[in-house]
């Protein structure tokens, strides 16, 4: 596979943009190689700069559960530009996509728009900090909630009482506020409550973890986190950003049954643009400003393009509900195939997977939590990746990713990635 085009783009982006790119994992650092350049999504495949076609399963990292560029959104779009870009005033495309989403999702009562999960989940912490009075959250070791200071904290020994800053740049003070539990682990969780009572206001989750590889919470853990909420008044944030309208039309949530107090959202809601959303009980939502105290605000939120596509997706997804039938087949007949690959070859690696948010771990220890996950062998995944991508199916460039599978991919496309997965193995374990 000639890949002249991206390699020329490459250098002149290193020149002017750090790393090359606008987004870490893009730069292929974890797995070898050079970053593919794009120039076009049709369906389940992309097209690089060379005009090389690959079978896409990242999906632009979650938003195209429909594949790429499907008529709806195309449609939609084309319709907003007509209207223009943007009013920085209110539209009655807003009231929709909020009406369509605490209709798909009971336990939004109220929702802000915002414009990329990162946005959501900051705003979300915020809000539970004004509206319990209280400083201090808890996250989960592997949990990515996006690049909010306070989220990019990691565990440290000391992870008890303060967080250990993860990146420079975010200050001792910033971590003190963020404590680190395990995730799947609801003792951990209790030791921080009893370490730190009456002074935390949030516990954020992804009730299926899917920054860590992906790894589904389990019933005990989610419903002992509601558990531990309701006893002392903290607020249960799911972020739901990856899981959202992934796994089923009402999140994770509906999935797994437990009920958070708010929810983030971003990737699929956008359709593809850049939007990310916050909502949950009124009580809480009534305290964001202007109704409450709580500020957050943004320029462009709401943008008659970003809603657009977003309300065709949720439309979409809300007049097709047999979609996450079709996920679920596919997905699984993908698992299958792989699980028949490793059987004829004597492998056992973990897979994990919930619908069609799917991982398979170079390690064969089963994967539960950070922990497990970080066992992996990332050099023979970044090898598995480059073999794959050799025979045209573009996974995520790092182990600790989800494997996507959208409505569009054909059993041609699985078939062809059964047979990559197959010889790819072959030569990273031959
Ligand atoms: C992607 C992601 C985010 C961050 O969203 P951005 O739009 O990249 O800012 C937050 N939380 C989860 C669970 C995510 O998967």
């Amino acid at each position: 596979m000639e890949r002249n085009k991206s390699k020329q783009l490459f250098e002149r982006a290193l020149q002017l943009m750090p790393g090359g790119v606008n987004s870490p994992v893009r730069a292929f650092k974890s797995v070898g190689g050079e970053p593919v350049f794009m120039s076009r999504g049709a369906g389940s495949k992309l097209y690089d700069a060379d005009g090389n076609e690959y079978i896409d399963y990242i999906g632009s990292w979650g938003p195209h559960l429909f594949g790429h560029n499907p008529d709806f959104i195309k449609t939609a779009l084309l319709r907003a530009l007509e209207n223009g870009v943007s009013f920085g005033a209110p539209t009655e495309l807003e009231v929709k996509m909020a009406e369509l989403i605490c209709d798909l999702v009971p336990s939004i009562e109220m929702v802000r728009m915002v414009n990329s999960g990162t946005e959501a989940t900051m705003s979300a912490v915020r809000l539970a900090r004004g509206y319990t009075g209280r400083d201090k959250f808890i996250k989960f070791e592997g949990c990515y909630h996006g690049h909010g200071d306070s989220f990019l904290i990691k565990a440290g020994s000391g992870a008890l009482t303060f967080g250990v800053p993860t990146s420079p740049g975010v200050t001792a003070a910033n971590a003190a506020d963020t404590l680190i539990a395990d995730y799947n682990n609801i003792e951990s969780v209790q030791k921080l409550i009893d370490a730190n009572k009456g002074e935390i206001a949030a516990i954020i989750v992804e009730p299926i973890a899917g920054n860590m590889g992906v790894i589904p919470g389990t019933d005990e853990f989610l419903s002992g986190l509601r558990e531990i909420c309701d006893q002392e008044g903290i607020v249960l944030i799911f972020d739901e950003v990856m899981s959202g309208f992934r796994v089923a039309q009402g999140g994770a949530q509906e999935v797994l049954g437990v009920t958070p107090d708010l929810t983030t959202f971003g990737k699929i809601i956008g359709g593809g643009l850049p939007v990310g959303a916050f909502g949950g009980k009124r009580e809480i939502m009534q305290r964001i400003s202007p109704e409450g105290d709580v500020y957050q605000a943004g320029t462009l939120s709401g943008n008659p393009l970003a809603m657009s596509a977003g309300i065709a997706t949720l439309e979409h997804i809300k007049n097709n509900p047999d979609i996450y039938i079709q996920l679920e087949q596919k997905a699984s007949y993908l698992e299958k195939g792989f699980e028949s690959n490793m059987k004829a070859l004597g492998l056992s690696l973990s897979m994990n997977r919930i619908g069609a948010m799917q991982c398979l771990f170079f390690t064969e220890e089963p994967v539960n939590n950070f922990a497990d996950a970080i066992k992996s062998d990332c050099d023979k995944y970044g090898k598995y990746f480059r073999e794959m991508l050799a025979r045209g199916v573009y996974l995520a460039p790092a182990q600790f990713e989800a494997l996507f599978v959208s409505t569009v991919h054909s059993k041609e496309d699985l078939d062809k990635t059964i047979a990559a997965n197959r010889a790819a193995l072959e030569i990273v374990y031959g």
